[in-house]
């Protein structure tokens, strides 16, 4: 279904065979779809793992789109990416070769069994808030608010996966 143009936001991650090659081949993919721009990307960050702590570092990005997609099929397309760069899930946020994360999509807020968006983990993992606020720092959270001031009431512990900036995307 097309739709007027959006701003959508796409979180990345990956920790497995060549994790930035996988987050480089997913953002070319996203910038192929249907009636879909690629606007942005993040660069590469490095973060510890959620999870399981038997594994490896994670490498994350976030990817800011135009797209005509409506949010489910959007999302239907960040599952076939997923399987295209052969994803197996085994375990609960355990290893994965790529992770795409419908983050944010304009303004909507959408809760189907699928799909929720606003990504519930925005505001609570500093691999997707500091990638988002490199691009957008003043975006809002719809229902939420600005996220910047919810990152800064909710900083601690469980928010901290000491992820770092790691350098542009060639
Ligand atoms: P995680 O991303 O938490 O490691 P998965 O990628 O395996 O886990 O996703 C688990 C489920 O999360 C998916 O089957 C999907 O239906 C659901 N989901 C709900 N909202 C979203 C969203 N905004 N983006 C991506 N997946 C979502
Ligand atoms: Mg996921």
């Amino acid at each position: 279904v097309l739709v007027p143009m959006q701003l959508a936001y796409i979180g990345l991650g990956s920790n497995l065979e060549q994790p930035r090659e996988q987050i480089k081949r997913a953002l070319q993919s996203l910038g192929e779809l249907p009636e879909t721009k690629l606007l942005d990307d993040s660069g590469f960050y490095e973060s510890k793992p959620m999870g399981p702590s038997d594994q490896p570092d994670y490498v994350n990005a976030v990817a800011e789109l135009e797209t005509a997609l409506d949010a489910e099929t959007l999302f239907r397309h960040c599952q076939s990416i997923e399987q295209q760069q052969g994803r197996i899930r085994q375990r609960h946020w355990g290893e994965r070769t790529i992770d795409l994360d419908v983050l944010l999509y304009g303004q909507e807020q959408i809760d189907t069994t699928d799909l929720t968006v606003p990504h519930p983990g925005i505001g609570q993992r500093d691999f997707v808030y500091l990638p988002l606020l490199k691009i957008s720092p003043d975006i809002v959270i719809p229902g939420k608010g600005a996220l910047k001031e919810i990152v800064q009431s909710c900083a601690s512990d469980e928010t901290d996966y000491a992820c770092t900036f790691a350098g542009n995307i060639k």
